[in-house]
């Protein structure tokens, strides 16, 4: 099996400042069409500590994808230590420094004298035209590998890479198939997953079942490797259904779709409408909800009643029930569900009060303690959330979980 590695230049990526993006994108790309990712360096703008990446790099891999420092400034020298790792002068391509030029001309303006650098290519290999900037990618062979240098600004990256680079390595890696597939799973914990899916999950198996999870949502990745095409679509066809058949309605969707998206669906189909009133989430519900084009068939209308009195001024919730059990309770999410659900005359309305953080938690009600109540004609069902994490994360789960107790709703 060929295999890569990937090499990030540049010290703002090890400072921290920049997160690597590069890298994400250009490992599920390979991926998509069987190379596997073996291996990530990280390294500083020093032709030394390049070197000695490629150097690692190379001996475990059949490519070594490269990304910034192809640059004019000072701290660009991705190219001088692809050069002295090859044992090669970098070489003035003329015609490459007129298409440098060109760029500049059709920008209105003079190449600065010290972009001169971009048309210098290590001898033997060959430069990547890149369409979004000045500085080309560059290919080139070493002992029967490919070394790939890219621009480190992502779109630029991205261009050379689907242009000039992908082709070429799908063509490398001729006879070595992987397909992956996507099942995204709510309601319950990652733990309970492998459980039920026992062992699936095995590291030595093929189809490969990965799990990760964000915020509840629970990504089960199957990667078949094989031969040819029709044998891997077939092994994760059979594994997805046999997940599928396993874990049962806490599936809620293949691929990248969101719960969102799935609830659309369905509210769409069953000819349904949907009214929202928050709290604690601050809007979050209705924007995930609106996030998803044509949402206005079935999303009729959002309240963000996040001070008390808004709640009975602007739903009608009953103050003596605030008094009562506090905004923060079964009684008045369950309350701003019906309220909703009767103000804007739809089939659904959610209502959801909690306590974000990072202040305002007592032992009774903790932070990360939420209440969210579904109300429809068949009822008002409720649910409390406890995640005691941060503010944002405490906000999404509860609107994520809102989202799936309207999808087991329309399930039914
Ligand atoms: P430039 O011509 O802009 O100098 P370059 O090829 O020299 O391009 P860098 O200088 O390393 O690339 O980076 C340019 C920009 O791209 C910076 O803003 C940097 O933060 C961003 N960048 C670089 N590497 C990555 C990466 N791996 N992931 C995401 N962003 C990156
Ligand atoms: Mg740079």
């Amino acid at each position: 099996v060929k295999k890569v590695s990937i090499i990030s230049v540049g010290n703002e990526l090890l400072t921290g400042q920049t997160l690597d993006s590069n890298c994400a994108y250009i490992s599920s790309r390979l991926l998509s069409v069987g190379l596997p990712v073996v291996a990530i360096f990280m390294t500083a703008d020093e032709i030394d500590s390049i070197v000695k990446s490629l150097e690692r790099a190379i001996s475990d891999s059949d490519v070594v994808v490269m990304t910034g420092g192809l640059g004019p400034t000072d701290d660009d020298i991705t190219r001088q230590a692809l050069a002295q790792f090859l044992g090669v002068e970098l070489e003035l391509q003329t015609e490459l420094l007129e298409q440098i030029k060109t760029f500049f001309a059709k920008r209105g303006t003079v190449m600065p004298q010290r972009c001169q650098t971009e048309a210098y290519i290590p001898a033997g290999a060959r430069a990547l035209p890149n369409k979004l900037g000045s500085a080309p990618g560059i290919l080139a062979e070493y002992k029967g590998k490919k070394i790939v240098a890219l621009p480190g600004v992502p779109a630029e990256m991205r261009q050379i890479f689907e242009d000039e680079v992908f082709t070429e390595l799908q063509e490398y890696a001729k006879g070595q198939v992987t397909v992956v597939r996507k099942l995204k799973c709510f309601g319950a914990a990652e733990a309970q997953i492998a459980e039920k899916l026992g062992n699936l999950m095995e590291r030595n198996r093929n189809p490969l079942i990965n799990c990760t999870v964000s915020c509840g949502v629970i990504t089960l990745t199957i990667i078949a490797q094989g031969g040819w095409q029709e044998q891997c679509e077939k092994m994760a066809e059979g594994d997805e259904k046999r997940l599928r058949g396993i874990l049962g309605d806490l599936v809620y969707g293949s691929g990248d779709v969101s719960l969102a998206q799935v609830v659309g669906e369905k509210l769409t189909r069953q000819n349904k409408t949907l009214s929202v009133a928050e709290s604690c989430t601050g809007g979050l519900v209705s924007k995930l909800i609106t996030d998803v084009p044509g949402a206005s068939r079935y999303f009729a209308q959002g309240w963000i009643t996040y001070a008390d009195n808004t709640k009975t001024n602007e739903l009608g919730v009953p103050e003596e029930l605030i008094n009562k059990y506090g905004a923060v309770s079964e009684e008045v999410a369950q309350a701003m569900a019906k309220c909703a659900r009767r103000k804007a005359d739809t089939t659904f309305a959610i209502g959801i009060s909690g306590i974000a953080g990072p202040n305002g938690g007592t032992e009774e009600k903790p932070v990360g303690l939420v209440f969210i109540a579904l109300d429809s004609q068949a009822g008002c069902v409720q649910q409390r959330v406890f995640f005691p994490r941060g503010r944002d994360a405490i906000r999404l789960r509860a609107a994520l979980t809102a989202l799936n107790m309207l999808r087991m709703q329309l399930e039914v």
